[in-house]
């Protein structure tokens, strides 16, 4: 049953039915709830960092349930089946330490130079999630206990000229955890340091309060990933509405003087899918962020189309059996990657409509906000 796998999340995506147009007019606005993990894992290795030694007391003022575990390994996360193995590792977070091969950090295009995991794994439950053909294993989220480590490693990374930047959000959906790892707050601390260095963090979460008062040197830039309303109403379970979403981008880019962060703020419009009536639901969200963003500040926007792998579609329909999501193969146009893998994407006159569109109508509204890239 659908239901049954969305029982333990809080704010769960509707199931797969059309929308009545009412229904799909009016916004919703809920915040997320803070996850509360069902166990809280922690491996020998974790404890020894003074840094893992903080997520514990994190935990434990929580009240959480607790286990310290005799070996480093994560064992026994697989349930009888893969709805269970799921639903177990959806509520379950370990913390543990970074293996030394996330020193070599992996370049990631378009979206920043490197990558720069602070965990992997996310609370939320999204019908498309790009996890799932990124992670292998049950998606139980990991905390990196190393944190400082990590943090000292990206120097290496650093190169005259230009400031390198750095992708917090490639695994994990960081604020979504921060209430448990404070992992987001002591990186954006460490980059306002980092005269050859820049953070981005990407996020479908509200809880924004831990970062506002932070220094941060503008070396920081905070995005939210927005959709059309009757996508997030369907397709992304635990996660803040659209709305909440909206406004506390909104407050990471007001002026300090204000209240707000005075953060470089961002929109990742992903993924785009061209719904029925498209261009009124977009169009509709485009509306919202004007009318939010009525000040001067620094924002960018990042467009991402819908795809999917082979590897990803099979693992979606083990977690979202009922999902309405379309993953449909014989619609979409195949793309290869230099090692031969494969990726369905929109067909080319549907990318050009599409791209055509959301440029258009970004620039109407922002003329100096500017798009970093369309994918
Ligand atoms: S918020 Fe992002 S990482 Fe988390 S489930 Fe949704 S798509 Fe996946």
């Amino acid at each position: 049953m659908q239901t049954d796998l969305f029982l333990p999340v809080l704010n769960a995506p509707e199931t797969a039915r059309p929308l009545a147009p009412a229904e799909a007019a009016a916004p919703r606005t809920h915040g997320a709830k803070l996850w509360q993990p069902q166990r809280v894992l922690f491996t020998p290795d974790a404890l020894q960092e003074a840094y893992g030694q903080q997520i514990l007391a994190r935990a434990q003022a929580l009240n959480l349930p607790i286990e310290l575990l005799k070996s480093n390994r994560l064992t026994g996360l697989r349930g009888e089946d893969e709805r269970a193995t799921y639903r177990t590792a959806k509520t379950t977070l370990a913390v543990v330490n970074a293996p030394a091969g996330a020193l070599r950090l992996q370049p990631t295009p378009p979206s920043a130079d490197y990558q720069l995991n602070l965990a992997e794994g996310c609370p939320a439950h999204c019908q498309y999630c790009y996890l799932a053909g990124s992670l292998s294993g049950p998606p139980v989220v990991r905390a990196f206990a190393n944190l400082p480590k990590l943090l000292e490693n990206t120097q290496l990374y650093e190169r005259p000229g230009r400031p390198v930047s750095f992708e917090a959000s490639c695994y994990t959906d960081v604020l979504g955890i921060e209430h448990l790892t404070g992992a987001l707050a002591e990186t954006v601390k460490y980059f306002a340091g980092r005269e050859g260095a820049r953070l981005r963090f990407v996020s479908k979460y509200d809880h924004v309060d831990s970062l506002l008062g932070l220094p941060h040197q503008g070396h920081t830039r905070a995005r939210a990933s927005l959709n059309a309303e009757p996508l997030a109403r369907q397709l992304e379970g635990g996660t803040a509405s659209v709305e909440a979403r909206i406004q506390a981008l909104r407050r990471l880019a007001l002026p300090v003087a204000q209240g707000g962060g005075g953060y470089p703020v961002g929109v990742v419009l992903a993924p785009i899918m061209p719904l029925p009536d498209w261009q009124q639901h977009y169009g509709q969200l485009f509306d919202r962020l004007r009318a939010a963003f009525d000040f001067d500040c620094d924002l960018t926007v990042e467009f991402i189309t819908h795809r999917f792998t082979p590897g990803s579609k099979e693992v979606l329909l083990g977690w979202y059996p009922g999902t309405s999501l379309d993953l449909d193969e014989s619609t979409r146009a195949v793309k290869r990657n230099k090692f031969g893998g494969l990726k369905y994407v929109y067909d080319l006159p549907t990318m050009k409509e599409l791209k055509a569109w959301f440029y258009a109508e970004w620039q109407r509204r922002f003329p100096n906000a500017p798009v970093q890239y369309w994918t």
